[in-house]
């Protein structure tokens, strides 16, 4: 017998990249080898000299053929020279990832996600007023009038665990349609990994519904909670002592970084980071104890125990999580460890 290997990366698509897949028949027991395709159709090569090479760097079962099939995440190179392709965020991710290997650092990544069906929020009414009951009832919902798409929910954190992938949790957000996944703890390199193969699982199995899984930052303007990927971190300084856990505050909001932080924290972030809808505005830096409305808490576990990690409540849904895993580690890292 042959077994599939479904081969998946992302593409070049501006501003916020889409994942890429196509199927290839290996014989049973063979490796997923290195593979190609066409970049003029993806916005990564122009149609003169337009393949590029997709290389095999995260396996796992895949969950939605079954038997001994799999989904294998690529990195994209460069056919020339070999070298990471400009798309490819992984590859510089690594770098970091290795560099500072000393200080274990730890990710969790909370993605928020809206369903949407023939061009609006799952649930919403298509009729009338065209809007639900105003928020309040739909965080971690139950029931017929607060919820809508559970059983595409259930169905991708099966294939998660299916899989193996590191999902630590579910809940329904606070507009009716969003949801949430939690992946990690996991190291910056894997969190990336495990993020972008539950994404892929999360559009596919949305697609058997008919049902499209939006990771837009602002998906209904007004009075609608936007979609973040907050971003929980801790190094092995941080898990035993509270000094460490002010330090990475303070580093990750120095004078130099906010802005090279906002910048990785995905597309549209000023539209998100609005001071509303348990936000900080994205032009002022703040940390605190339980504070939703900071742009880093401090859990309060974490501060009655003195250790732990933090969050970063400012990326967005549609991060790159290659991006905010490397910018993080490196800021905080090197701010203990400057060599
Ligand atoms: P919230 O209360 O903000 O909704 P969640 O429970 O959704 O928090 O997410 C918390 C995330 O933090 C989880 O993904 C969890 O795995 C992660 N996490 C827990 N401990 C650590 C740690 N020491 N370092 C990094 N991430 C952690
Ligand atoms: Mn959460
Ligand atoms: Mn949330
Ligand atoms: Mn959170």
């Amino acid at each position: 017998m042959a077994y599939r290997a479904e081969y998946i990366w992302i593409d070049g698509t501006e501003p916020v990249p889409l994942i890429r897949s196509k199927t290839r028949i290996l014989a049973d027991g063979a490796e997923a080898p290195m593979w190609g395709f066409d970049g003029s159709s993806t916005n990564q090569a122009p149609g003169e000299n337009s393949d590029c090479v997709l290389r095999p760097v995260f396996e796992c079962h895949d969950p939605i053929r079954g038997g001994d099939d799999r989904l294998v995440l690529c990195d994209v190179l460069v056919p020339e020279t070999m070298e990471p392709h400009k798309t490819n965020t992984r590859a510089a991710c690594k770098e970091v990832a290795e560099r500072f290997a000393d200080h274990e650092a730890w990710f969790g990544m909370e993605q928020e996600y809206t369903f949407f069906e023939e061009g609006r929020p799952l649930g919403w009414p298509s009729e009338g007023y065209y809007y639900p009951a105003p928020q309040g009832p739909y965080y971690c919902g139950v029931g017929a009038i607060e919820i809508a798409g559970r059983e595409i929910v259930e169905a991708h954190t099966t294939a998660c665990m299916q899989a193996g992938l590191a999902i630590s949790g579910t809940n329904a957000e606070v507009m009716l349609g969003q949801w949430e996944f939690q992946i990690g703890p996991l190291g910056p390199l894997e969190v990336g990994d495990h993020m972008w193969m539950a994404r892929y699982l999360l559009y596919r199995i949305a697609e058997d519904f008919g049902v499209n899984a939006s990771v837009s930052a602002k998906p209904i303007k007004g009075d609608w909670n936007g979609a973040g990927c907050h971003t929980n971190f801790s190094t092995n300084a941080m898990r035993e002592n509270y000094d460490a856990i002010i330090a990475a505050c303070e580093a990750i909001g120095a004078a130099d970084k906010v802005e090279e932080h906002l910048e990785g924290y995905g597309h549209g972030y000023e539209e998100r980071l609005t001071g509303q809808h348990e936000t900080a505005h994205f032009s002022e830096y703040r940390y605190g104890v339980s504070d939703r409305g900071a742009s880093v808490r401090i859990p309060w576990q974490v501060a009655q125990d003195k250790k732990g990690y933090i969050e970063d409540r400012r990326p967005n849904a549609n991060i790159d999580p290659y991006v905010v895993s490397r910018i993080i580690t490196n800021t905080v890292c090197s701010a203990i460890d400057p060599a």
